[in-house]
């Protein structure tokens, strides 16, 4: 029963969770607790970096303070929004009402005032990892797409090779999915590039080999399939391929 209960408590399962936080002493802090409790964590002392480690879309949840250098966290939280239904709590210094009803109606999952008792913390954040896996089931596998062994879970921002997640950037796992959506199909260079990248994009125009590059060898070569095809002279099109 106690070793039950233990195991209830839940700890955390090697979950990525980023702290974007200026205060080090707290920073640092959370950082160990997390540690201690078996999640992966990494901090971001301003606003602009956390956005940054955010986009790189290989978190779980964000531990976000609102009062940060750079870009206030409710700027970066409604930046973030634009890209990822990721779990968010805001750490907010001030209790007052208006804070937390802005706090929610901008995205967030929750948020705690500081200072917290950290077994506090851990509450929330178990709530919030709990209620983002279960809600991915609800879908129903909507937005569930699959290929051979390959599937891609749109809402939860993942993709999976049988039961090993991928570690895909957000530029990544956006690519995959278009090819995914419309796979059997080519797609040419420019339609990625204007689907994934946007219309306004002027960077490199070599953008998309570089990222289907990426994503064979984060797919194809570490597992030993060929589904990541090029047609010549015209694009790329996704199907199951004889194994490599
Ligand atoms: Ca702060």
């Amino acid at each position: 029963m106690v070793a039950y209960l233990a195991v209830a408590a839940g700890v955390g399962m090697g979950e990525k969770i980023l702290i974007v936080e200026d205060e080090e002493k707290l920073s640092r802090f959370i950082e160990l607790e997390l540690a201690y409790e078996g999640y992966e964590a990494q901090k971001a002392g301003d606003g602009r970096s956390g956005l940054a480690m955010a986009e790189s879309g290989d978190f779980d949840l964000i531990l976000l303070d609102i009062m940060l250098p750079e870009l206030n966290g409710m700027e970066v939280l409604r930046r973030i929004r634009r890209f990822s239904p990721i779990p968010v709590i805001l750490l907010t210094a001030r209790d007052t009402v208006m804070d937390k009803v802005n706090g929610l109606d901008s995205g967030a999952d929750d948020y705690i005032t500081k200072p917290f008792a950290i077994e506090e913390l851990l509450a929330r954040i178990r709530t919030a990892l709990r209620k983002k896996n279960s809600s991915g089931a609800q879908g129903g596998g909507q937005g569930l797409l699959r290929l051979g062994r390959l599937t891609l879970d749109a809402p939860r921002y993942s993709a999976a090779m049988d039961q090993t997640p991928l570690e895909l950037t957000k530029r990544e796992f956006d690519l995959l999915k278009i090819l995914m959506e419309n796979a059997g199909i080519v797609l040419t260079r420019d339609v990625l590039l204007e689907r994934v990248w946007g219309y306004n994009y002027v960077g490199e125009t070599n953008s998309v080999d570089v990222y289907i590059r990426f994503l064979r060898s984060k797919i194809d070569e570490t597992f030993g399939v060929k589904y990541i095809h090029t047609v010549r002279g015209v694009g790329y099109a996704m199907r199951i391929g004889d194994e490599a």
